[in-house]
Order: C-alpha cells, then structure tokens, then sequence
C-alpha cells in the first residue's frame, strides 16, 4: 500500500511537472498545474462516490479501479469478507447456546440492568409461565410479584438460591437462583424442586418419626434403670459399675432423641413468635443459674446486659439457642474458666456473644462445627454427654429469625460464639416499661 502510495505521489508530481512545463512555454504554467490539480481531485471525488456507493450495498462485488483506488477496494473487499465470516462464526455458536439451552429442562432467563426480560428458553414459559414475545422487555417484577421474590430480586444478596411454589402449577415447588454479569445484568435460573422438597420431607418425617418411637421405650428403659439404681447398694460391684454405665448411656439417648425431635420440629413448623417481645435479659439470668448449676459453680460467668433490649421471636426457640452456647462454654472448658455474655445492639441489630477463655477451637473444624454430629474431639464429646447437634440448633433457629450465628476462635485464645439478629426484630423498651 505505501509502494502503491508512494508511486501514487510521484504520479501526481510528474503530471504537475509535465503540465506546468508545457504551460510554461505559453507562459500559463500554474494554469496549467491547476489543471492537472483539478483533474486529479475530480478523479479522486469520482473513486470516493464509487466507494460510498459501493458501501450502501456492501454484498455486490467492489467496483473495479487502479492503482492505490484498486488497492483501497480490494483491501475493504476483503476486510469485509472476513468480518462476515467471523459474524457467521459468531452466530453460530450463538445459535448453539441458544439452541443447548433451550433443550435443557431447567428455566434460564435473561434479565438486564433494568430488570426487564431479555431472553428465555422454552422451559422458562413452562416453569412461570412466561409468554413469547409478548413479555419481553417486561419487568421481571410485574410477572413474578410474590412479594419473597421481589425482595430476593431488588437486594442482591444472590449466594442462597429461592424456593417458593410455582406461580402457575399448584403442588409444584420452584428453586430460584440468579447470577449478576456484565454490568448488572442478571441471569435466573428456575428449577423445579418437586422432587427433592419431598425427599427432604421424606427424610424430615422419618427422623421425627424414628425419634418419637425411641422416646417412649427409652423413657421406660431410664425409669427402670433408676430404680434399679436407688436398689443398687445391694447389687455386687461389677453390677452397680455396669448400672451406672447403662444410664449415663440412657441419659446420652435422651438427650440425642430430644435433640433430634427439637431439630426437625424447626425445620418443619413456622416459626411461633411470642405475643411480648422476649425479656432476653430475664432468659439470660435463669440460663446463667442452669449454666452455675451444671458447672457445680465452678466457673464463672458474668453478665453484661443492655435490660432495655428485647426481641420479637420465639422465647423458646432462643432460649434454647442461648443456652446451647452458654453450656457448651461450660461444658468445653475447664473449671475456673471466665465466660462473658453480652447482649446489646448496634446499627445492624441485636447480638449476643459468648465468650470463654478455654482451649479454643483450631480454626479447620470451624466451618464444620454447625453440621449435625461434628464434633471437634469424639472422645471428649462422650464424656461431656454432648450430641453433637447444639450448633446445628443454633443455626436453625437463627435462621428462623431471619439472623446469623458466628464463631471465632484458636487454640490457647478461648471462644466467641456471636447470634446476631436483625434490626427489624429488636424491640426498645423505655425506662417507664
Ligand atoms: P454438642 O451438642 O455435642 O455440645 P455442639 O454442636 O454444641 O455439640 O458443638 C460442636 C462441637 O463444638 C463440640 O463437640 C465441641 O468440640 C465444640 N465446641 C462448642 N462450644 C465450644 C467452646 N465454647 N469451646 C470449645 N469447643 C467448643
């Protein structure tokens, strides 16, 4: 192209030079060169038009020109051919997105910035009931308007997906879960969750189920045991050290089919908030005495209490909550340990914290402390009579109140197990209450 340019150039000057030697014979030299001059710029006005023309009908072959004009069309020619070919390309892997997710059997919706329907796939309008293309363009919002998606939708806290029932089949459950890209754009992904929510369900059932059924022959069991034990003075050694065993085994079930029946009495039922707001403050002082009495008062635990804060929520669901983690800082800790427990609000809500200066956890257990049966040492959780199922509690009946449990600690620097309630839930009694 610069050769062709160059050669362009030197065309240009020789005519110029021919034209004003010629002229200056007559004595007309610059008339002579403004000649050549405008001949050329016509010349150059003709091959642009050509090109603009060309241009508006870019599928017909360039016009045919020479020189550096030949060159310009030919190289655009090309360049355009190219660029379709890469659209087509384009296109068609467009197509196999589009064509792959509207085969597969889970909901994919597009959404941009603004929260309008861009793009759905076919078992999108059977999920929701989406219709093509009449709602396209239209606010997500005024097609799905129960008011737990919109509030799902406008906060953008997207790391837990949604189940709610299906807007259109009756009995049919939907999981919901959105995706930010670009620049806000969102992607929704439905699910149907039929299946699975009765599998949990099921499982729900079973574990209720089976820990109804052991409580009455184990009830009958403890009783027996203990009267055996209040006879037991008379029994050989070898038979009061097997009794002892025996019930302290008994008590552990108990204490695990309790457990078993307080979980998944909250996962099944709603959640039953007291008529008063909770007296937190009263909770707290009669589990600090529970908490003195297991301990055999040997550690010690102080109190520090805002008296005017209160909670709506349900005064069982916490107080077992709270005293799941007041005794487990007693239970997990040795005699002469200091536990503090706080109780105050901020700007983000309500928050009790639990501290102990004990052991410590080592920080690899602690995502896994909530599950049901972690426990960090097997061994000692027998002898502590733990089930391995109080965190899960805990975490159950935050969740319930719409709040968070959170747990820091190390070994040699002790504990802090932190229940953190919304602001929505906090109730402020004045001084005259
Ligand atoms: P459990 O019902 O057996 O007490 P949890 O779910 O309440 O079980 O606790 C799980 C594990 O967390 C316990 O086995 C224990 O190892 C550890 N843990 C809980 N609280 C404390 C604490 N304050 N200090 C040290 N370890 C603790």
């Amino acid at each position: 192209m610069a050769f062709l340019l160059r050669k362009e150039i030197k065309h240009l000057i020789f005519w110029l030079l021919l034209a004003a030697g010629i002229g200056w014979i007559w004595d007309q030299a610059l008339a002579a060169a403004l000649t050549v001059s405008l001949f050329f710029i016509s010349y150059y006005l003709y091959q642009l038009k050509r090109l603009l023309k060309w241009q508006q009908t870019p599928e017909e072959e360039p016009p045919e020109a020479r020189g550096v004009w030949g060159e310009i069309f030919d190289n655009l020619y090309n360049y355009q051919r190219h660029q379709q070919g890469h659209q087509y390309r384009l296109k068609q892997i467009l197509d196999r997105v589009q064509e792959s997710s509207q085969a597969l059997k889970d909901g994919v919706i597009m959404i941009d910035a603004r929260g309008e329907l861009e793009w759905w796939n076919r078992a999108a309008e059977d999920l929701i009931g989406l219709r093509s293309p009449s709602d396209q363009g239209s606010p997500i919002t005024h097609l799905l308007r129960e008011p737990r998606f919109v509030d799902y939708f406008d906060k953008q806290r997207y790391q837990e997906p949604l189940i709610l029932p299906s807007p259109i089949t009756e009995g049919r459950t939907l999981e919901y879960q959105i995706t930010q890209f670009g620049e806000n754009d969102r992607l929704l992904l439905v699910r149907d969750f039929t299946r699975l929510q009765r599998l949990e369900r099921m499982r729900q059932d079973f574990i209720a189920n089976v820990s109804h059924e052991l409580r009455t022959p184990l009830t009958v069991l403890s009783g027996y045991l203990e009267t055996f034990s209040d006879h037991a003075d008379n029994l050989p050694a070898k038979w009061q050290r097997g009794l002892t065993l025996m019930r302290e085994q008994s008590t552990r079930m108990e204490h695990l089919v309790e457990d078993l029946l307080t979980l998944s009495r909250l996962e099944t039922s709603d959640l039953e908030v007291s008529v008063e707001p909770v007296a937190v403050d009263q909770l707290l002082a009669s589990i600090r005495l529970d908490a003195l009495a297991l301990s055999g008062e040997e550690h010690r635990i102080s109190l520090d209490i805002d008296r005017q804060l209160r909670v709506y929520g349900s005064d069982k669901e916490l107080r077992s909550a709270f005293s799941n983690l007041i005794f487990n800082a007693v239970k997990y800790t040795t005699p002469g340990t200091e536990i503090q427990v706080r109780w105050y609000h901020d700007r983000a809500g309500a928050h009790l914290e639990v501290i102990d200066d004990g052991p410590g956890i080592d920080p690899k257990h602690l995502s896994r402390l909530t599950e049901r049966f972690y426990r960090v040492d097997q061994g000692r959780a027998t002898s502590t009579g733990g089930t391995g199922l109080g965190l899960a509690i805990v975490k159950h009946v935050m969740l319930r109140h719409q709040g968070r449990l959170s747990i820091n600690s190390d070994v040699g620097q002790g504990s802090c197990f932190s229940c953190h309630l919304p602001i929505t839930r906090i109730y402020l009694m004045s001084h005259e209450d």
